[in-house]
């Protein structure tokens, strides 16, 4: 049995015929057209799987289609994806009419923990995905299952308060995690520092117009041994913390994997995140929650699409 998944992002829209392994057998990628109407980029995705279909060797289970938004896999409806022209549509229900195969929806994040959670070599029962990025992205697997909640969109991790009443955030509150924790935050929190310091080692690596000013600047001078740099990561670290310090209290999986291209500093911020999720985690002398990196990379989020329906 062969699975698809559809991977539906700002700029492109990936998708690929997967074996019931994960192995990605065959893709394709074409420009999204985020703003054209819903229909049209809705007969894309359409084209995308028939054209997958016509090549698999064997029977295909499902399509699974991820989406940068809230989406309803009750209803089968995208609710709304601020980056891509969707809005209450009924995109399982087209799909599914034209391409005579059921159909599954999935939020983005979540996609991408399923897709971790399918690459795992070890069995566990409970794994949360943070992938740290524009915002703060998750995905919770509970008792082996992707938790989407009681209207599909569970799991927005990142608009947890880690400080009430302060830095003011898409969702329309104040001081959630992601104002503080999300690589947004981090590049922020640097650009700040370069300012109020001119002559620092930060602002001159930061070019004339902060052109070289990335989530990676302050990592990158920190690993030189520059101690400015150092306190600057050292904050944004606590600040990821707390949140995955709150995440592990409420859900206690055994698993937690951190994701988005901020992982690759790997254990330059996964040591120190660990020692400080150790001291700070709820203490009961039972067992704490491995953290790691996330493995699987851009990929995970097409997989974890395509298994969307395996079970
Ligand atoms: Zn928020």
């Amino acid at each position: 049995m062969y699975y698809i998944g559809i991977d539906v992002g700002g700029t492109h829209i990936k998708a690929g015929l997967v074996s019931a392994e994960g192995e990605i057998l065959k893709r394709d990628e074409v420009p999204t057209g985020a703003r054209r109407p819903a229909e049209e980029i809705a007969a894309t995705i359409t084209a995308l799987a028939k054209s997958l279909m016509a090549d698999a060797q064997e029977e295909i289970g499902s399509i699974g289609i991820g989406l940068p938004g809230a989406v309803s896999d009750k209803t089968g409806e995208v609710i709304y994806t601020p980056n891509v022209n969707f809005e209450r549509f009924p995109l399982r229900g087209v799909v599914e009419g034209e391409c005579g195969i059921p159909v599954r929806l999935g939020n983005d994040a979540d996609c991408a923990a399923l897709g971790e959670y399918s690459a795992l070599s070890e069995k566990v029962d409970n794994m949360i995905l943070v992938t740290l990025g524009t915002g703060i992205g998750g995905g919770l697997i509970l008792g082996g299952k992707l938790y989407t909640g009681s209207n599909g969109i569970a799991g927005e991790i990142g608009h947890s308060m880690v400080c009430l009443g302060d830095r003011p955030c898409s969702c329309g509150r104040r001081g959630c995690w992601e104002t503080y924790g999300s690589v947004t935050a981090l590049i922020g929190d640097t650009r700040r520092f370069a300012e109020a310091h001119p002559e620092s080692a930060l602002r001159k690596s930061l070019g004339e117009n902060f052109e070289n000013l990335s989530g990676k600047s302050a990592f990158a001078l920190a690993k030189k041994g520059d101690a400015e740099a150092q306190k600057i990561v050292d904050r944004w670290i606590s600040y990821v913390a707390e949140g995955v310090t709150d995440l592990i209290n409420i859900l206690q999986p055994s698993l937690l994997l951190i994701g988005g291209g901020v992982s690759r500093e790997g254990e330059f911020l996964l040591a120190p995140l660990r020692k400080r999720v150790e001291e700070k985690m709820y203490k009961s002398g039972v067992s704490v929650p491995q953290i790691r990196g996330a493995a699987m990379g851009n990929d995970a989020g097409l997989i974890g699409a395509a298994f969307l329906g395996k079970d």
